[in-house]
């Protein structure tokens, strides 16, 4: 598939068969125990499992929005675009059969890019959604950039910010019924894509039941929707101590991915402002990647303000709990705050190029959240020494 994370993160797949939340969430009983993970896929499809009682009620987070405006870029092999279940292949080779490849980076089948984009998209529409409608995509192609989290207090309906459709243009707040329309299988059935244990690790040493981490949650998304600064509200210092590597490395580590392709000058613009931040580097100039998605998800609206971005962003980011398995609430925060000072810094660089601050922090954003998706970063944020955030807001 030819992206740089999807190179990168041969080992990790090679060991979690994509099923890397799936892995997280096993691992969250060792916690000293949990490896680096990544899913990058559009939709971890092997993994999903199921849905029981617990799943329900579906709850979205307060304040998000979405619309697919059809920026196109969900369906660029910036994304693993599978991987499929054996009937989408059989599905997908029916309608045309070059359609699927076999992903030695995935382990399986995945939908065939033709120069960086999947094969049934013509003229930023997919060919079998005009043709026969949603349902009769692949589950990746349906669900993104939806995601299902089951918690015990019900099934949390999240969203990736790797999308220019969450981050602008037109967005109506989230509607659950959309979204479970988007997660169902083609038997109707929801699936989740891992659970979140019924104990939460605020740090090292303090585990709370689930119910009041979310209490605590609660409060500082609220702060966030009321527009609180976003660094203010996760009380952490960013780039703080690693336990093994430097920051240099990590950021070292994320330029070196570049391949020419889109995704990868996005990782390389991510390691040029890490490296800023940690060593003062002076990034050479690169293509910007993707400009032309953002502005067809703009359209003719008003972009949002940068700090609306990166609140949205954030809520989001903390309510997905993609951060489960890379450590305690307390590492979250300090990862968190480290990829908004990234996001910032590349905001003002992607502003000298003419861009309205609104769509440079949205481009910054993507950036930030594909990196997350990737392998090196992860492992990064596992590496988060000991006590990470002195402040704690949720004291
Ligand atoms: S099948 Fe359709 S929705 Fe899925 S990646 Fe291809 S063009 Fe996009």
């Amino acid at each position: 598939m030819g992206t740089p994370a999807l190179k990168k993160s041969r080992t990790q797949v090679a060991r979690t068969g994509c099923e890397a939340y799936q892995a997280s969430n096993a691992n969250r009983l060792a916690p000293a125990q949990w490896s680096t993970q990544a899913c990058w896929c559009r939709c971890p499809a092997v993994a999903r499992s199921a849905i029981t009682l617990k799943s329900q009620p579906l709850r979205a987070r307060d304040g998000a929005r979405f619309r697919c405006s059809g920026s196109g870029l969900c369906c660029t092999d910036i994304h693993g675009l599978g991987v499929l279940t054996q009937s989408e292949v059989r599905d997908l080779r029916r309608r045309d059969k070059l359609a699927v490849i076999y992903s030695d980076d995935l382990e399986g089948h995945c939908l065939r890019p033709v120069d960086h984009h999947c094969l049934f998209l013509e003229g930023q529409r997919c060919q079998i959604h005009a043709k026969q409608g949603h349902e009769a995509k692949p589950a990746g192609c349906r669900r993104f950039p939806y995601g299902l989290v089951r918690t015990p207090q019900g099934g949390r309906v999240t969203t990736e910010h790797r999308c220019p459709c969450r981050t602008l243009g037109d967005r109506p707040i989230l509607s659950l019924e959309d979204a479970a329309k988007s997660l169902r299988d083609r038997a109707g059935r929801l699936e989740s894509d891992f659970d979140v244990p019924a104990r939460i690790a605020l740090d090292r040493t303090r585990r709370v039941s689930f119910d009041r981490y979310a209490e605590l949650e609660g409060r500082l998304i609220a702060r966030l929707n009321a527009g609180e600064p976003a660094e203010q509200v996760l009380g952490a210092r960013p780039l703080p101590a690693l336990t093994n590597g430097t920051w240099t490395t990590v950021a070292a580590e994320h330029i070196d991915t570049r391949d020419g392709t889109a995704g990868g000058d996005a990782f390389a613009w991510f390691g040029d402002a890490l490296l800023n931040l940690c060593a003062g580097h002076t990034p050479p100039e690169r293509p910007r990647p993707w400009h032309a998605s953002f502005e067809r998800a703009l359209g003719e609206t008003t972009p949002p303000t940068p700090d609306e971005v990166y609140n949205d962003w954030i809520a989001d980011e903390i309510w997905m709990f993609r951060w489960i398995g890379w450590g305690p609430f307390d590492v979250a925060r300090a990862e968190l705050a480290t990829r908004l000072a990234v996001a910032r810094l590349l905001q003002g660089w992607v502003e000298k190029r003419g861009v309205s601050p609104g769509q440079a922090a949205a481009e910054a954003v993507m950036m930030c959240e594909l990196v997350a998706a990737g392998s090196d970063w992860p492992a990064a944020a596992e590496d988060i020494a000991r006590d990470p955030s002195p402040a704690d807001p949720l004291d």
